[in-house]
């Protein structure tokens, strides 16, 4: 096993975190899929749970596993982290009952992905932005309710933009003019491939509808 982090590593680490209500050191920085932070411990890219514990434990002994109390792959707080053999990990997974969901989740839970902590981490991440966000647009002088258009440069209102509720903000990135430019070639060349399909659904979709599409057409 290679050495320590050293002291650079150490304060990335720590830099890279936010204390939680319930005690967790959540870790702020690059979170992988499969819900470890990951960062450069000095020598290589390390899982950031592995780390805090090399740091802050030590060495981790040949072949075990660092695991969470806390149940939050991307906590970083070493009080909640503790060493298991891969045996040790599952029979501590399966006394915290995540084996039970199916075989659709397997993955997921191998990876701690609890949907509490999906939850959360989406949470998180969304408050992130959103900070980043106010910060920028107090430094810029405007409305904390503006954003700012990447394709034009300028900060504009809320109104300005198309909604997309998958997004943090609930609104498209660009604003109305530029989401439009943007979209245009695309559109016009998704419409030319694909109008046997588009129009097969449409189809589809008014068959499927269709009392309801005439009785609306017909009270209009
Ligand atoms: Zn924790
Ligand atoms: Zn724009």
């Amino acid at each position: 096993m290679s050495s320590l982090p050293n002291a650079t590593a150490q304060a990335r680490l720590m830099g890279k975190t936010q204390r939680q209500a319930n005690g967790c050191l959540l870790f702020t920085g690059y979170i992988a899929p499969n819900g470890y932070g990951r960062l450069w411990d000095g020598e290589r890219a390390g899982q950031a749970h592995r780390v805090s514990y090399r740091i802050h434990k030590g060495p981790i002994p040949e072949g075990l596993f660092v695991c969470h109390t806390c149940d939050n792959p991307p906590c970083v707080e070493p009080s909640h982290l503790f060493t298991a053999t891969q045996a040790g990990n599952l029979s501590d997974m399966r006394a915290k009952g995540r084996e039970s969901r199916g075989p659709d989740h397997s993955e997921a839970i191998r990876n701690g992905w609890t949907p509490e902590l999906r939850k959360q981490r989406g949470d998180f991440t969304r408050q992130r932005m959103e900070d980043e966000r106010n910060a920028a647009a107090d430094a810029a002088g405007v409305p904390r309710d503006w954003k700012y258009c990447p394709a034009c440069s300028e900060w504009k209102p809320r109104p300005d933009y198309y909604r997309n509720a998958a997004r943090y903000d609930g609104l498209k990135p660009y604003c109305k003019p530029c989401s439009s430019e943007k979209d245009r070639p695309q559109r016009k060349e998704y419409h030319a491939e694909n109008r046997e399909k588009l129009n097969a659904q449409s189809l589809e979709y008014y068959y499927a509808n269709r009392d309801r599409i005439l009785a609306k057409r017909r009270a209009s």
